[in-house]
């Protein structure tokens, strides 16, 4: 019996990134040559064949249908994923959503290659939320699936995968040199990686998925990350000198002495060079490997009290420590009140809002709820808005919750975020609670009991880019409703709209004024800059008031952290006779110049180049540089103070797997005095031994043009300062700005946030902004300025017909062309009590129309629901 293997299939574009909205599916002939491999590599007797609905994890706004054979059919259930040919020659996993549909009517459907799970993976419950998701943003539910899943989980013909040299070292290479896992290794002994479509031509079998999975599985191969680098190390070792070194004059005389032993005197030099004269901790291992010598050099100045080594835990998801747990601290007064009274709006099913000043112990509080749901074998979601503050908190809890504990979030490997997942499928005790970035609200709990949302006005627990654009807090509200959990957020500058809704009874409000021991929150103090500058009471950018502080606070032996919200050296290179700006070829902004590297690079798209000693506009060499960023900080401070070891948080010093956790406990060990970053030093750290906090230029922060400008430089200003005099004593925070009498400064040194979320509620009910109203912008992008301009202002003018007045735009913002690509956007203001479906509605119906007009179907329309 033959069949007639000439089918029609939708042509798909090609698929490049999260990008393309696809669009035109007409059909095309395709020949496919081979018969289908099924899940045994037999061939198929029978035509029985049953349909099923497929989730492909790509932007298309339907799901495709395949066909299975009667057998396979019944080992489907919905959320098993199968590996499905789609397009011309391309393997993907798909997700089971429907079993026994209809056979298609547009196209032919293709066969299944093969299951690729024996139980779902993805549960009803959680398909629920996904579609929630994609109808409330906007956006489609494949968008949903590629952002709610693993990496690992989604191979597609595309994926590279990588040998991973530490299994086949322990396991050596398997028995039978003829099997597809010894033909994969053996090649990848030859190559650094290997697509997988490429492993299909390798073993002659059309679908490798079920291979490579198996060989995933087993740990002999890696997928290709962009920032793992498989599993970590678990203790790693740190080199430093003897304190008894630290004077000068001990140093020289130490090195005298070494001057005939050069080996040794070598490897201090290079520990030296290593540790960039700030006291970066350095790695034994990168100091060995540095040296070249093997490690009996370094053993011998260990042995001779001149070097010393010490030992910090790098990995804190693989729990490492004792069995034991801690007991929880005991609450305050003032903190019981706040957990009893919270522990009722719970009994209400209300969400709550717990708005506890900085250091008030919030997190003792949530310590014993988390503990009573734990108790109660519940997991628990613990939502942070930043991966540095999981590697703070993931200790922290541990000492209470021992192995139940485990972070996730996107710097830990495929492998341990796959782990996760299947720990929590399985409800397994350990892993059962969870402390995560926004991505974690993704994870297939089973028994979800309990969601803490922690620093909850954070705009990063909003996605912004790709789809699916949600809010995570918000999100997670609606999803405790499925399981009926309660939902603690907790801040110290509470959201304008989390606030707003407290006081009309939405939440439920909790208010911790105190914090813990009584240590009052820190002493502010504003210096004005333009009278410093007169008086010329500067040194760089460091006021002498600022400076003499530091000096006061390093000499009590306390440490310090500097905010300045720009990295790099500075924003603006200006020259000095003609004025010109060097700007981005592709973008519409000036280029950031960063000493350490040379280089002028662009904040927007990351293209750079080498800083030229002569204007490029009129050839004058007398370049000067303006606006102050984070490195350039640095380089002042180190001036200022040679010999104070400081480092540096922002996003060029953290690119790396572990560099958040090396700074943060190299902080902690007081092996760093001075911190010096961008807003990642604002939220929610705990160090118990900073005295001052720095803040180099608050008028940033004032002059953003946004309407929550003002609330957010409230925030991010008493979050910083919340880092201030945590533990036992009264903090210091000194604020340099031009603007000393701006009121939102003065909301900030008297700590008067409910006079600032007064303020701003009326501004925001005088020109319609949440919470008043809510918000979908609507972004056009195109290569071609003209199409851009004519596209939004047609998309506008529809948008008017059935909004009116609740249009605003379209308008340029303030960065117009990213990437050569030209941005327009629209605000759609949707008032309270306006159905919000209806009104998503009507915008599609005008992107259909839209669609049809052959000149603007080019243009990418990006939909951001309660954008913020
Ligand atoms: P927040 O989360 O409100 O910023 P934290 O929970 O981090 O505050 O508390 C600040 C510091 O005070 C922490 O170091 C914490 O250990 C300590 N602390 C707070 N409450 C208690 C308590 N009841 N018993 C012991 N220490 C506490
Ligand atoms: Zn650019």
């Amino acid at each position: 019996m033959t069949r007639i293997w000439k089918k029609r299939f939708p042509a798909v574009p090609e698929i490049r990134g999260s990008d393309p909205r696809l669009r035109n599916e007409s059909i095309i002939e395709v020949e496919t040559a081979a018969y289908p491999e099924s899940g045994t590599g037999e061939k198929h007797p029978t035509f029985m064949d049953h349909f099923i609905e497929v989730l492909l994890p790509i932007p298309l706004a339907r799901n495709f249908t395949y066909s299975i054979p009667e057998e396979q059919f019944g080992m489907l259930r919905k959320g098993m994923r199968v590996a499905v040919p789609f397009g011309k020659s391309k393997l993907y996993t798909g997700l089971v959503v429907e079993l026994d549909t209809d056979p298609p009517t547009a196209y032919e459907a293709k066969e299944v290659y093969q299951i690729l799970d024996e139980k779902p993976l993805v549960s009803a419950l959680q398909l629920r939320f996904w579609k929630w998701m994609a109808s409330y943003y906007m956006c489609t539910l494949g968008e949903v699936f590629r952002t709610a899943v693993p990496g690992i989980f989604l191979l597609e013909s595309e994926t590279q995968v990588m040998g991973d040299s530490d299994w086949v070292a322990e396991h050596g290479t398997p028995e039978n040199p003829e099997s597809p896992e010894s033909l994969v290794l053996r090649a990848l002994e030859h190559q650094k990686a290997l697509a997988i479509s490429e492993i299909s031509s390798l073993v002659e079998r059309k679908n490798a998925l079920p291979l490579v999975n198996r060989m995933l599985k087993a740990g002999m191969i890696r997928v290709q990350e962009k920032l793992g680098d498989g599993y970590r190390p678990k203790q790693v070792r740190f080199l430093r000198l003897h304190p008894s070194f630290q004077e000068e004059a001990a140093l020289e005389e130490l090195l005298r002495t070494l001057s005939r032993a050069p080996k040794q005197t070598e490897v201090l030099l290079h520990l030296f060079q290593l540790q960039q004269g700030v006291n970066k901790p350095v790695k034994s291992t990168e100091l060995e490997k540095q040296v070249g010598t093997s490690r009996s050099v370094i053993k011998a100045l260990i042995d001779k009290d001149i070097l010393e080594e010490y030992t910090l835990t790098q990995d804190r998801i693989s729990y490492s420590g004792g069995e034991e747990a801690q007991k929880l601290a005991g609450l305050n007064p003032e903190q019981q009140v706040a957990l009893d009274t919270i522990r009722g709006f719970f009994r209400e099913s209300r969400p709550v809002l717990l708005y506890g000043v900085t250091a008030s112990g919030k997190t003792e509080v949530y310590s014993h709820l988390i503990s009573e749901a734990l108790e109660r074998g519940e997991q628990v979601l613990y939502l942070v808005p930043e991966i540095a503050l999981t590697t703070q908190l993931v200790y922290r809890l541990q000492q209470l919750f021992t192995s139940r504990v485990a972070a996730f979030h996107s710097r830990q490997s495929q492998q341990e975020r796959a782990e996760i997942w299947y720990h929590l499928q399985r409800a397994e005790e350990k892993a059962s609670l969870i402390l995560g970035a926004r991505s974690a609200l993704f994870l297939p709990f089973k028994n979800l009991g309990l969601i803490i949302i922690d620093e909850e006005h954070e705009n990063s627990y909003k996605q912004f880019d790709p789809a699916p654009r949600y809010h995570a807090r918000d999100a997670a509200i609606l999803m405790a409703t499925y399981w009926e959990a309660p939902v603690l957020l907790g801040s110290a500058t509470p959201s304008v709209e989390s606030y707003h809704n407290a006081k009309t009874g939405k939440f439920g409000l909790v208010t911790i004024r105190q914090r813990y021991g009584g240590i009052l929150l820190p002493e502010m103090e504003l210096i004005n800059l333009a009278d410093a500058y007169r008086k010329k009471q500067m040194s760089g950018h460091f006021s002498h008031r600022l400076r003499d502080a530091i000096i006061e606070t390093l000499a009590q032996k306390r440490q310090v952290i500097l905010f300045q919200n720009r990295r790099g050296f500075s924003p603006i290179v200006e020259c000095m006779s003609c004025g010109h700006v060097p700007g981005c070829p592709n973008c519409d902004v000036s280029l950031t110049y960063h000493q350490q590297r040379r280089q002028l690079r662009c904040h927007y798209c990351g293209f750079n180049r080498p800083l030229e000693t002569e204007c490029q506009a009129c050839g004058n060499t007398n370049l000067d540089t303006k606006g102050l960023g984070t490195e350039q900080v640095t380089a002042e401070l180190a001036e200022l103070f040679p010999e104070t070891r400081a480092s540096r948080m922002d996003l060029d010093t953290t690119r790396g797997k572990h560099a958040f956790s090396r700074i943060i406990e190299g902080f902690e060990a007081q092996e760093i005095q001075v911190l010096v970053g961008t807003q990642m030093v604002t939220k929610g750290l705990d160090f118990g031994n900073v005295g001052l906090v720095g803040i180099m230029n608050a008028d940033t922060l004032l002059n953003y043009p946004h309407f929550r400008a003002h609330e957010r430089c409230f925030q991010m200003l008493t979050q910083v300062a919340g880092r201030a005099g945590r533990k036992d004593y009264r903090g210091k925070v000194l604020i340099q700005t031009y603007n000393p009498y701006h009121q939102i400064l003065k909301q900030v040194t008297t700590g008067d946030y409910e006079g600032m979320y007064k303020e701003q509620l009326y501004e925001r009910e005088q020109f319609h902004y949440p919470p008043k109203v809510r918000l979908i912008k609507i972004t056009l992008r195109h290569r071609d300025w003209n199409r851009v301009e004519e596209g939004a202002a047609w998309f506008a003018r529809s948008l008017r017909v059935v909004f009116d007045k609740g249009v605003l735009g379209p308008e340029y913002p303030p960065v117009s062309r990213i990437r050569n690509q030209y941005h327009k956007q629209i605000l759609v203001k949707i008032p309270k009590g306006q159905p919000l479906a209806k009104t998503k509605n009507s915008i599609k119906r005008i992107e259909k129309s839209f669609d049809a007009i052959s000149n603007y179907r080019s243009i990418r329309l990006i939909y951001n629901v309660d954008y913020i």
